[in-house]
């Protein structure tokens, strides 16, 4: 793993969340993207070398959605930056951690993603990341 890329944060509403969060770092808002197949609708923030993720859900069976249900607005993952995902994932199967996916799947910002179940890694969902070469 290289580096944390970004901190996802679940919001309720995603342009209030990013008018605060414009205030919070003084920095603006570089990129709103949705993700239809995971229901979120995401905004990223560039903070020294990693990045602040907002979501929201965009669907009532999205897992934001379900996660602002239980919990409420909050930090929702750690991202980490990692070289090659598919070298990953495996060596963190093997190593026994539980991943939501074991291939992985494209995610925001031009991103490779896969997640990790956050009750093999301490109560914190982790996405890892590999930028998608194009
Ligand atoms: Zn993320």
């Amino acid at each position: 793993m290289r580096k944390i890329e970004h901190i996802g944060i679940a919001v309720k509403n995603i342009e209030v969340a990013i008018k605060d969060y414009e205030k919070l770092l003084n920095t603006s808002c570089y990129k709103v993207e949705a993700v239809e197949s995971e229901g979120v609708k995401t905004a990223f923030f560039q903070v020294g070398e990693s990045k602040i993720e907002l979501l929201e859900a965009t669907n009532a069976d999205s897992p934001i959605a379900k996660f602002l249900e239980k919990k409420g607005p909050g930090m929702h993952h750690i991202a980490y930056d990692v070289d090659a995902i598919e070298v990953e994932i495996n060596r963190l199967e093997n190593e026994g951690f539980q991943l939501i996916q074991s291939s992985p799947k494209d995610g925001a910002d031009n991103k490779r993603i896969a997640f990790l179940h956050p009750k093999t890694t301490q109560g914190v969902l982790v996405e890892l990341c590999q930028e998608r070469t194009q």
